[in-house]
């Protein structure tokens, strides 16, 4: 005798229409098989449980799979089904496990005949041992075994809210035509085109979700036109009459075997009964833990936007497009930041200036320059998240949260200017800003980058000259005409190696400031080397002055430290140039719709 108690005539109930809410029936496995679906990449498992008076068909849910691939379900199991579903699949009803627990392993119990075929096996006639957990509703013993196969779900109709019959999303397969499901769209993408030789069209896609699983839905031209807009994302609907055809993996991120092609024919409802229909689960990771996650992973992550970058177009590599992205840096209570890039319109439209909370479901984990977060097409994100994570960070960061010091978990991108000398568009800086803030007057180096046009370079000692050994630039005296000595190599040298030393005024719309650079940045500026530059001098001084007047008039992005200098009992600021950039002016736009996007 078995030390468990199957749920007598629990096969009649779930062939039987409605069973009650609380009816969780202990069930043994009999047999577990994995089905071979062509072109599906993630297994799924039709297992047959018994009562220990009837057995019938099951699959059992794909977020159940690690149940059998770690050996905790397998045959002969007794389990509790603490939730299914029943979905008439090809004229056979079959439970569908969403969540089951696996109390042990028994030897075959009672001697369980099918039910399969309904109806010709009075339930009542084959006792079995009730259950002492949950009293199962007793089986009518007169009712017909089983519902209609495939009871044909009504449209719903505009405006009346009404309950098709519904068909679970982990129950769908290409073999039904009638079929209506309630579900939450979980990711909405961009409307997509495409041209090639065949001609052109658009298409977007819906990912949706019950508590059965998740599925993709694609329409294609005409459907864009009718459907794209009637979806919102976290929104429940109805769909029906739609085909269902074998997923294409490369194009999603759902395990789902199979996804939906919407049709002119097919209607879309909304829902507003969304009681029943999960909210996206999220399995969140701390940033600071994003080290143990393998590239090219998905991973969902909760954040505080701290820094929002620009909008950046670009020609894509791979698909030779135009496309534009973004990057943002979030942090999280572990005193973490790392840098996430948005693309698309998501990147085009973003709005993160106000701090938002994001949950962000799916987000691809890259290696570069440590770890890093990219969007992609099935990544989902819901700014401010009713959540109690969401209300946690925003707590945390308003009451101090946000001066924390973070560890960044990638470098590069909209990382410090700094020394380096990276160029920061977060850090741009008006010259009013600069000097009102008083940059630079404190203990160590203030770093700013700025946007600013040259206004005046001074003529004199443009360039001096210098110790031509190797890492030594330092300035030598001339001894006579084809001797050099620098002090420092205690060397002297024929011809010195002639080295920008500029000093230049600057102005944005906002103020005026003197800036020094040295030889690389001297080489940019100019155009020239200093001593192509000398050599012109020496040539053909109008040309020389011509050449420097030519550097006036020019705007730049200016990667700058400020510190002060005390000469000759005169203390005053200096702000030297690290490195210069050219004027990304596609980039300069994109950043002032952000701004004009404020007002
Ligand atoms: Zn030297």
């Amino acid at each position: 005798m078995s030390k468990f108690q199957l749920t007598g005539g629990a096969c009649s109930v779930l062939m039987n229409g409605t069973p009650p809410d609380n009816f969780a029936p202990t069930m043994q496995v009999l047999s577990l098989k994995q089905l071979q679906a062509s072109g599906a990449a993630s297994d799924r498992y039709r297992i047959i449980i018994s009562d220990g008076g009837n057995y019938m068909q099951a699959m059992l849910a794909v977020q159940l799979n690690d149940l059998v691939h770690s050996g905790s379900l397998a045959k002969h199991s007794v389990i509790t089904l603490d939730k299914f579903a029943c979905n008439d699949v090809q004229d056979k009803r079959i439970a569908i496990l969403l969540a089951v627990t696996v109390l042990g392993n028994s030897e075959k119990i009672g001697d369980p005949v099918s039910l399969d075929k309904g109806g010709d096996k009075p339930v009542s006639a084959v006792p079995s041992p009730a259950t002492n957990q949950r009293p199962a509703p007793a089986p009518a013993a007169s009712a017909p075994a089983r519902t209609p196969a495939a009871k044909p779900a009504p449209p719903p109709r505009a405006g009346a809210e009404q309950a098709p019959s519904l068909v679970p999303i982990a129950g769908l397969s290409p073999y039904q035509n009638k079929w209506t499901i309630r579900a939450r769209v979980t990711q909405k993408s961009d409307i997509r085109t495409w041209s090639n030789a065949r001609g052109e069209g658009k298409l977007f896609s819906v990912n949706l979700m019950d508590e059965t699983g998740e599925i993709k839905a694609t329409g294609f031209n005409a459907v864009v036109d009718s459907h794209y807009d009637q979806f919102e994302e976290g929104k429940v609907y109805y769909l029906t009459n739609a085909r269902i055809n074998l997923a294409k993996k490369q194009f999603s991120n759902l395990n789902s075997e199979y996804e939906i092609s919407m049709e002119a024919r097919t209607v879309v409802q909304e829902c507003t009964d969304t009681s029943a229909v999960p909210e996206i689960t999220y399995n969140f990771i701390p940033i600071d833990q994003l080290q143990s996650i393998a590239k090219d992973a998905h991973c969902d992550i909760i954040g505080v936007v701290h820094e929002v970058g620009p909008a950046v177009e670009f020609i894509s590599k791979a698909s030779n497009k135009s496309t534009v992205k973004r990057e943002i840096s979030i942090v999280d209570r572990s005193a973490a930041s790392v840098r996430l890039t948005l693309w698309g319109k998501t990147a085009e439209s973003f709005q993160g200036e106000d701090q938002p909370v994001i949950a962000f479901k799916g987000v691809k984990v890259g290696d570069y320059g440590g770890r890093s977060l990219s969007m992609f097409s099935t990544s989902t994100m819901y700014p401010n998240p009713d959540l109690p994570e969401a209300h946690e960070l925003r707590g945390w960061y308003d009451n101090g949260g946000s001066n924390s010091s973070f560890q960044a978990q990638s470098s590069g991108g909209i990382a410090t200017t700094g020394a380096t000398g990276v160029f920061n568009r977060a850090e741009l800086k008006t010259l009013a800003f600069v000097k009102e803030s008083n940059l630079g007057t404190g203990d160590r180096p203030d770093f700013f980058s700025t946007r600013a046009s040259i206004i005046f370079v001074k003529p004199e000692n443009i360039m001096y000259p210098a110790c031509a050994s190797a890492d030594c630039s330092k300035k030598v005296t001339q001894l006579d005409e084809n001797n050099w000595r620098c002090e420092k190599c205690d060397k002297s040298c024929e011809t010195p190696e002639w080295r920008y030393l500029l000093s230049f005024s600057v102005a944005d719309h906002t103020s005026q400031a003197w800036l020094q650079a040295f030889n690389e940045v001297g080489v940019i500026i100019m155009g020239i080397s200093a001593p192509e530059l000398q050599e012109l001098k020496t040539q053909d001084q109008a040309a020389h002055d011509r050449h420097i007047a030519s550097a006036i008039g020019r705007t730049w992005y200016f990667a700058c430290r400020a510190k002060e200098e005390t000469f000759n009992d005169l203390t005053r600021v200096r702000y030297g140039v690290n490195k210069v950039f050219p004027v990304d002016y596609k980039a300069d736009a994109w950043a002032n719709l952000d701004i004009i996007k404020k007002y």
